[in-house]
């Protein structure tokens, strides 16, 4: 049977689509909806019908799933930043899980190890048929989740606006609009946030100080973006302006009396409502005239303060600045990065490359583990950041270069394979790391830079990874060019979003 646009029916929820949405069956006919946890039964009103699928609307739930939750924050639904806080954490980590486990297997082609081939692996002298030993499977190792699934972030940007009542309003932009919601404690945010925005409200009024008009491209304020030191508890506020930036660095108020837009006098009553806030050692302002949605414009100034925030992930410091990539999550990082150095498995004497290295986080964390590490990263400014980092905390074994990985990497190891074969040792170990670790975007590795790293031969391969499913198409490359997997670990970097991270542990096999 199939259904049309506005049918009202009652259906009970019995799987979790990728997006967070509940998914149910109503006589073989399909239905996504939104907000549905797995286990309710619920009543919704079909928005879009096609043959054999369609979209419905939640109506109500009339009978509520034990994983469903009431929703800590009162505009979960609307903001859409979050998709599961209608259901409990252990049901969040439970479906991430799953669809880790579902991408490996169905994608990757892997199979998780049975109880008789993890006594093989572990215990060679346990007899067992030679065909399980061969087939021994992957090691799925418990998510790593977090104490404390909420207030994890670290940076919040705020977008400025007016309401119907020509109110200001910092919140987020409502479902795929540019109409911002007034909300200044998100459940996800530092709970200082709110402090923080009222005041820069409260200026705002008592100065006078226009907000910016996204279609007119007028006003002056747009963003407020809020960076908070996990473990230092240092505090960045940065005001983003539509102003002009200055042409040398910002030595006195007195230049940002920019065409009359603001005046002395008003940045100092921010910076003295400002540093009153606890933790607070730096406050900024960026300049975007841009009309786009990026954010951030391309350069800074110094009101009072430092021009960075510091915050430390392991033993390693960092600084901040408002346009560095951070991790967003420091404490989850911190226990994913460890696992990853637990597989890296390091004694000191080996050669380490950081594939998608960033601001060169998990080559630092290892730099002290290993004799050498290559870092590769595509940002140059990501990189000016690595090496930077390297030097305030006095590591010399790190190297990091600016391009594609799968440009860089492949020309390094042809140019070095030469000075190897002339009897250069250094160039030999280069090119045959112990370890090499890879951390790419959603889309995952090109396959020549796989086809690279199976020539380089590491011992080991780390797979960080933020997409299961290309996770597991790169897997199955490896798996059919001599390496196995044998560890899996899901990592919740993101309560309450149907993100996950996973860390995988692949080793060669005919080492
Ligand atoms: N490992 C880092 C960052 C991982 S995010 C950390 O843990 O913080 C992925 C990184 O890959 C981003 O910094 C992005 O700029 C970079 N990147 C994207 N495509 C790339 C490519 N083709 N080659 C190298 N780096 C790339």
């Amino acid at each position: 049977m199939t259904y049309k646009k506005d049918d009202v029916v009652t259906v009970a929820i019995e799987d979790i689509g990728t997006s967070g949405e509940g998914i149910g069956k109503i006589d073989g006919y399909t239905l996504f909806i939104k907000d549905a946890v797995i286990g309710d039964e619920v009543e919704v009103k079909i928005i879009k019908a096609k043959k054999n699928y369609g979209y419905g609307r939640l109506m109500k739930v009339v009978k509520p799933s034990p994983y469903r939750v009431e929703p800590k924050c009162p505009v979960a639904k609307q903001c859409g930043g979050c998709q599961l806080q209608q259901m409990s954490y252990e049901s969040q980590l439970e479906f991430k899980t799953k669809l880790v486990k579902n991408n490996v297997e169905r994608i990757g082609g892997l199979k998780e190890r049975t109880e008789a081939s993890q006594n093989y692996n572990e215990n060679k002298t346990q007899a067992v048929d030679a065909e399980e030993a061969e087939n021994a499977g992957y090691v799925l190792e418990p998510i790593i989740g977090m104490d404390d699934p909420f207030h994890y972030r670290n940076k919040a940007q705020y977008p400025v606006g007016l309401n119907k009542d020509k109110e200001i309003v910092m919140g987020f932009y409502a479902g795929r609009t540019h109409y911002i919601v007034d909300c200044t404690d998100c459940a996800l945010g530092a709970p200082i946030n709110a402090r923080i925005l009222e005041a820069v409200k409260e200026w705002m009024k008592r100065r006078h100080i226009t907000v910016y008009n996204e279609e007119a491209g007028k006003g002056l304020v747009r963003h407020v973006l809020i960076r908070n030191g996990y473990h230092t508890n240092q505090i960045m506020v940065c005001l983003v302006l539509n102003a002009q930036a200055h042409h040398h660095r910002f030595t006195s108020f007195e230049q940002l009396s920019d065409g009359g837009k603001l005046k002395k006098s008003d940045m100092e009553d921010l910076v003295e409502a400002l540093k009153k806030i606890d933790g607070m050692t730096s406050i900024m302002v960026n300049y975007n005239e841009d009309r786009t949605n990026v954010i951030l414009g391309e350069q800074c100034d110094t009101l009072w303060g430092q021009s960075y925030i510091e915050d430390y992930i392991g033993e390693i410091k960092y600084q901040i600045s408002p346009l560095s990539f951070f991790q967003v999550n420091p404490q989850q990082t911190e226990k994913l990065y460890n696992k990853a150095l637990e597989y890296a498995d390091l004694k000191g004497g080996e050669t380490v490359w950081d594939l998608y290295c960033g601001i060169g986080t998990i080559s630092l964390f290892l730099a002290g583990k290993a004799k050498k590490v290559y870092g590769v990263e595509i940002v140059p400014q990501a990189i000016e950041d690595a090496k930077n980092n390297a030097s305030i905390n006095g590591i010399t074994n790190a190297e990091f270069f600016v391009g594609k990985a799968e440009e860089v990497v492949p020309a390094f190891y042809e140019e070095k394979k030469k000075a190897a074969a002339a009897g250069d040792a250094e160039a030999a170990e280069s090119i045959h790391p112990d370890v090499i670790v890879v951390d790419p975007p959603r889309k995952g590795c090109e396959e020549s830079l796989l086809e690279t790293i199976v020539a380089m031969a590491p011992d080991r391969v780390v797979y960080v990874s933020c997409d299961s499913s290309t996770l597991a198409r790169d897997l199955k490359f490896l798996e059919a060019h001599g390496y196995k997997t044998e560890r899996v670990t899901p990592v919740d970097q993101f309560a309450q979003t149907v993100h996950v991270e996973t860390v995988v542990l692949m080793s060669r096999v005919d080492k």
